[in-house]
């Protein structure tokens, strides 16, 4: 179909978009919290005529919106939970939080969702209009940030019955993702021992701080001896009492295990398994182990990968005001100089060459081009719970271009860019992207069969879900 119809669909309901991702933004609600955002999609959903189901996997602010008959299925993912201790003004060319302690956008999930969303409504006019076969689901997935939602979502069987996935990611440069990121498992060890006087009665006592410490002791030895791709990562989220004079009888610990796959982070849990009961037997305390959450690790699908790239190139890119490239610079002097934009693009001399020219060496506040496409086999050592979906359907996705070049994740910076029209020309653009690439599967059957094909190849063991039955999302 002509994509201008769909690009002008995207743009007729900018304003709604916009509205709501401004809200988003400032309702900041963290990870499986997001109860507000969530009443704001599922209100445009229903009004828009999509089909609703809330409360999937359990997790109250679960959700989808159906519109369309048969197949094809094409799924588009959206999320919305905020970011702890990220509050800040808009606008603004400093950190100045607006709420102290309070939480904020920092990773731009206020306009991912709210580009997926309008996407999911340019397709939905389409499919209603008859130049559309099949059917758009919106996902509204929360807790990337935190809980890990379409962990548990792909879990209870969602994403099974999609013919694709499409998603997207704010950030510096117009680029499709490509490669893999890592698996991870979240474990809390919780230790139990017995309080006692200090120095009253410390025989009497066992320390499970001690223990913990031990843990984490026996935990950084293990590091050596892990296979590359692995990592461990822990905080304390109770180290006992404050008082010295105690021997402390509780002490919890979260670890965040990552592995290349999902087979290889399971092995290592095993292994810190037996540190953990180690330690608890130096100091005669007990230890209990439950998981909070996992992620797979992502599956590449360079068909669709391609497919998102030339929607990327065929929509309008934004341009900017000379207003709107003065403000980036002055928030881009903010932090230090990073090099060039853009994932991998050091791996390949054309690539960068490409680059470096069209960013001046990453002087650039604003990459207003698109980084060419090469399909790549690298892994990037953080971890998504859009892997989890890429086991199940073949899925892809690309950032375009929202924050200044190389400005820091999960920073100040790009909560205070959330909410501008730098912002929200990103958000639009990718939106028409998402429904080109949407309507370029709904249409063309023999692509659609070469996705699967490139899926099915990619997952010869099928999806092994990191997170066990017995978890509950948190
Ligand atoms: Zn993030
Ligand atoms: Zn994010």
């Amino acid at each position: 179909m002509e994509k201008e119809a769909l690009y002008a669909a995207v743009e007729a309901h900018a304003s709604l978009l916009t509205t709501l991702s401004d809200k988003i933004w400032g309702l900041a609600e963290l990870s499986c919290r997001e109860y507000r955002s969530r009443d704001a999609y599922l209100e445009i959903l229903e009004e828009q005529g999509f089909q609703v189901e809330t409360n999937l996997a359990g997790i109250a602010t679960a959700f989808s919106g159906s519109f369309g008959n048969g197949r094809p299925v094409i799924g588009i993912l959206g999320e919305f939970d905020a970011l702890s201790g990220l509050s800040q003004e808009a606008g603004a060319c400093s950190c100045k939080p607006l709420v102290p302690g309070g939480s904020g956008h920092g990773c731009g999930h206020n306009l991912l969702g709210a580009a997926a969303l309008g996407a999911a409504i340019a397709l939905k006019e389409a499919i209603h209009a008859g130049k559309l076969p099949g059917t758009v689901i919106f996902y509204g997935c929360p807790g990337e940030e935190g809980c890990a939602g379409k962990a548990f979502m792909a879990r209870d069987g969602a994403f099974r019955e999609l013919d694709a996935a499409l998603c997207w990611h704010p950030g510096d440069v117009n680029q499709v993702t490509t490669g893999s990121c890592s698996a991870s498992l979240q474990v809390e060890y919780t230790f139990t021992g017995v309080a006692a006087h200090a120095a009253g009665a410390p025989e009497l006592g066992r320390s499970a701080l001690d223990a913990a410490e031990l843990m984490n002791v026996g935990a950084n030895f293990l590091r050596e001896h892990m296979p590359r791709g692995c990592a461990l990562h822990y905080s304390f989220l109770d180290a006992g009492g404050v008082s010295p004079n105690v021997v402390q009888p509780t002490a919890r610990v979260l670890y965040m295990l990552r592995g290349e796959n999902v087979t290889q982070t399971k092995a290592l849990r095993a292994r810190l398994e037996k540190v953990a009961q180690g330690a608890a037997m130096m100091t005669e305390t007990a230890v209990a182990s439950r998981q909070i959450d996992g992620t797979a690790s992502t599956v590449s699908n360079p068909v669709l990968e391609k497919v998102l790239f030339d929607n990327l190139a065929q929509a309008p890119m934004p341009g900017y005001t000379a207003e709107e490239l003065a403000y980036a610079e002055k928030l881009k002097s903010t932090y230090p100089p990073q090099g060039l934009p853009g994932s991998g693009v050091e791996e390949n001399a054309a690539l960068a060459a490409f680059v470096a020219e069209h960013s001046g060496n990453g002087t650039k506040a604003l990459n207003d081009f698109l980084v060419p496409y090469y399909p790549s086999a690298r892994k990037t050592p953080g971890s998504t719970d859009v892997g989890d979906v890429s086991w199940l359907t073949p899925t892809a996705q690309f950032t375009a271009v929202t924050w200044p070049s190389g400005s820091p994740g999960h920073s100040w910076q790009n909560v205070a860019i959330g909410k501008t029209s730098i912002a929200h020309k990103g958000m639009l653009y990718a939106a028409k992207a998402l429904a080109g690439a949407a309507a370029d599967l709904m249409t063309d059957p023999a692509l659609r069969q070469r996705a699967r094909e490139a899926f099915e190849k990619a997952t010869p063991g099928g999806y092994d879900c990191p997170i066990g039955k017995e978890v509950v999302p948190e």
